[in-house]
């Protein structure tokens, strides 16, 4: 699925079947190049001229011959190339940045979460950390010689996906923010020249890790809920995000659960996250750990920390605080079953260590509140990707766009790519 339409799209018929070939490669492999003709409806010709090409662009190489052939010399089989791309997911949070690197197998090649207090910083300051951050993710070692492909950073907050524009993020208090193009600057004046940059919602590329890489893959009809001091969703139906007429659909965080409850970061009362986001949860859970000043940088991480601590001992106060917290998430999950019916609901980010308190009230309540019996099934499950699912969503996204032809293909090897590891410059 594509994670806006910031992209240049191809139009030529020979790169759309660049495209295709590439994307058959990838569910045959390996294979040959008659079994790729045969699949893509293509002249065995037009196949072998495709390949010659996708192979000196690094995307498909050969892996040796089949063994039994039945007719004739043993043809010799294709593979995806795992050892020149890479696409890199980022992630912005309210206390830290997370990145993820991927290769075209989507195996990950780097995976690093960076504490950095995004709100004190501002949104200026941030997207120089995160071109930064970005520029130190391509000089790692497991990306030297690799061409970047395209970058992906999600944010929680509504984005306008054509511009790139953070158009509202609450938790972070940021408002029409051009970070897509302000990051491609940095991006440039750091020598990193023709990467594409996509911008989206946190909770929409969390969705598309669980679908494509996380324990539940290939479930087409879920919601993903990003468990950190605001509470969004990402919702797939029929496994393609459902993100509504102006991009704002999943803002779970903010459905009314409790008329004149506390005072939102939205301005609003009783919204969901200010009796269930990460905050709240830790307000209750450690009260006489929380700061003077906004909850913010690494305070959530080791509060957290000290919370899960705490109820594991039997702490009252820690365990009824999380066992509210998961009421309270069972019923905005209810409203969430009500309207989109999915077959799987998954918690994440810092839901996941709080999970064993979470977990039984939050199934109960969404299964009592919910119209359908039993939730119409619908089941309520951790991450497993942790803090870092939107970023490998994002990364993920990207190798999506390539194969789909939303992105443009890399170029031959002996010409200079759109980019190859740069020094990081961008202080
Ligand atoms: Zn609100």
């Amino acid at each position: 699925m594509s994670v806006g339409s910031g992209t240049v799209s191809f139009q030529t018929v020979r790169e759309t079947n660049l495209g295709v070939v590439l994307r058959t490669v990838r569910e045959l492999a390996p294979c040959s190049r008659a079994a790729v003709a045969s699949a893509t409806g293509l002249n065995k010709t037009t196949v072998s001229s495709l390949v010659a090409d996708l192979m000196a662009r690094g995307l498909v190489r050969e892996t040796g011959r089949a063994s039994q052939p039945r007719v004739g010399r043993p043809g010799v089989l294709l593979a995806l190339d795992d050892s020149s791309i890479a696409a890199i997911g980022l992630e912005v949070n309210v206390d830290y940045l997370a990145v993820v690197a991927v290769d075209l197998l989507q195996r990950e090649l780097v995976s690093r979460h960076v504490p950095f207090d995004a709100r004190s910083a501002g949104a200026e300051a941030c997207v120089r950390h995160i071109a930064r951050t970005l520029g130190d993710t391509m000089a790692d070692p497991a990306l030297s010689g690799r061409t970047v492909v395209g970058v992906s950073v999600a944010v929680p907050a509504l984005i306008d996906s054509p511009s790139g524009t953070v158009t509202h993020a609450p938790n972070l208090g940021w408002r029409n923010v051009p970070l897509r193009d302000r990051l491609s600057e940095l991006l440039h004046e750091a020598g990193v020249r023709g990467v594409p940059v996509q911008v989206d919602n946190d909770a929409n590329l969390g969705a598309v890790a669980e679908y494509r890489v996380g324990s539940f893959a290939g479930t087409a009809d879920l919601a993903y809920l990003t468990g950190e001091i605001g509470i969004g969703a990402g919702l797939l139906a029929g496994g393609e995000l459902l993100r509504g007429a102006s991009g704002f659909a999943g803002e779970v965080g903010h459905l009314s659960v409790l008329p004149d409850g506390p005072e939102c970061a939205c301005g609003r009362r009783g919204c969901l996250e200010t009796l269930a986001g990460i905050g709240a949860i830790l307000r209750e859970a450690v009260p006489d750990r929380i700061p003077d000043h906004p909850l913010s940088g690494d305070d959530v991480a080791a509060l957290v920390e000290a919370a899960v601590e705490r109820a594991g001992s039997g702490d009252a106060a820690a365990v009824g605080a999380l066992e509210r917290a998961g009421t309270w998430l069972g019923r905005g999950l209810a409203a969430l079953i009500n309207v989109t019916n999915p077959d799987l609901v998954v918690l994440g980010g810092y839901f996941v260590p709080m999970g064993p308190w979470l977990l039984p009230n939050c199934r109960a309540e969404a299964v009592a509140s919910a119209f359908a019996p039993d939730a119409g099934g619908c089941r309520v499950e951790l991450s497993s990707l942790g803090l870092s699912a939107a970023a490998r969503g994002g990364a993920t996204a990207m190798i999506h766009s390539l194969d789909a032809g939303l992105l443009p293909l890399p170029g031959p090897r002996d010409t200079e790519g759109p980019v190859a590891s740069p020094a990081p410059d961008t202080a």
